[in-house]
């Protein structure tokens, strides 16, 4: 059974969402609210959290900006891949403003992203991504050994990668093929992005089509980031805002996960240092002292 749910009727104040979402009963065959166990407030919350995505997406409309929804553990991420196909449903009519995130460590990432690119195709929408390669991966592993189902990340590191470039090479074909598609190569690792590059070369898909950008956090790997925003790439740093106590475990999660990022610090340090001794023997450096 195929529930086809209008965007508006979900934020109207007027509507219950619990009424909106029901399954069948397969012993009686009467349709059965999904979410009877709703609190009044937790419709009310339910409802607030869809019209505030609503006003976040009309800005970035108005605005001409891009909205990337961030993908979290398997265990809510259907909910919020299904929002935000109901988005770019509304919003990417010209262009691709909302985007999705896919998290290549999982073992569904290439048939997400494939059935996604399907359906934008059929409906006619512009389908955008962000291509990650997970943060969860520990949690979701331990859930899945706590609990007993199967583990949905990739065995290795190397599956992961290979899951993340064919994910990619997908995008880039659906791009080179349907101009309306856009993809965020949200990564740290330098093969990654060789590997974006050397594709995009192939295809002959230029940095100023700006239909491929890269992301990284602010404070990373400013050594990929610059020399690509200087070869006219759209590059965006991301940053991590919001209260300490959700930051500092959200940058730690990327110090842990991360598995080149050590190796990427020591990285950073050697060409900080290469710079300043440069600068230094040609008399590049200033001082500023403190107020
Ligand atoms: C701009 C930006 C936005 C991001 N947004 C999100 C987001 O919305 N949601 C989200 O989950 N993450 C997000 N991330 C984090 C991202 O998922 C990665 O954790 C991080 O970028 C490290 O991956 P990498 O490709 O940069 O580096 P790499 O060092 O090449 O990859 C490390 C990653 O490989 C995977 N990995 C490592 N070991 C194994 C193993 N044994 N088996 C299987 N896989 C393994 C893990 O995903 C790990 O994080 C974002 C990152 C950036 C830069």
């Amino acid at each position: 059974m195929v529930d086809m749910l209008d965007w508006n009727s979900l934020i109207d104040e007027r509507t219950k969402i619990s009424n909106l979402l029901v399954v069948p009963n397969l012993q009686t065959g009467q349709l059965e609210p999904l979410l009877s166990k709703f609190t009044e407030e937790e419709e009310g919350q339910m409802k607030r959290m869809l019209q505030r995505l609503d006003v976040l997406a009309k800005h970035a409309v108005e605005n001409g900006v891009r909205l990337m929804v961030d993908a979290e553990q398997t265990y809510f991420q259907p909910a919020i891949s299904r929002l935000t196909v109901e988005m770019k449903r509304i919003f990417n009519t010209d262009k691709a403003v909302v985007f999705n995130t896919y998290q290549c460590y999982l073992k569904e990432a290439f048939d997400n992203v494939s059935m996604d690119v399907e359906l934008s195709r059929r409906e006619g929408w512009c389908f955008g991504a962000k291509l990650v390669r997970g943060a969860y991966m520990y949690q979701e592993r331990s859930r899945a050994a706590e609990i007993g189902y199967e583990d949905p990340i990739n065995p290795d590191y190397d599956c992961t990668s290979r899951m993340y470039h064919r994910c990619l090479d997908y995008v880039l074909e659906e791009i080179e093929q349907n101009q309306k598609a856009n993809v965020m190569v949200a990564s740290h690792n330098l093969d990654t992005v060789k590997h974006t590059l050397r594709r995009m070369n192939e295809m002959g898909l230029p940095p100023t089509d700006k239909k491929v950008y890269f992301g990284q956090l602010l404070g990373m790997c400013d050594q990929i980031s610059f020399p690509l925003a200087q070869a006219g790439f759209p590059v965006y740093k991301y940053v991590p805002y919001g209260p300490v106590n959700e930051v500092i475990p959200y940058l730690s999660r990327r110090a842990q996960e991360n598995r080149g990022f050590m190796k990427g610090v020591q990285m950073e340090r050697d060409l900080l240092w290469k710079e300043l001794m440069r600068r230094l023997a040609c008399g590049e450096v200033f001082y500023t002292p403190a107020l």
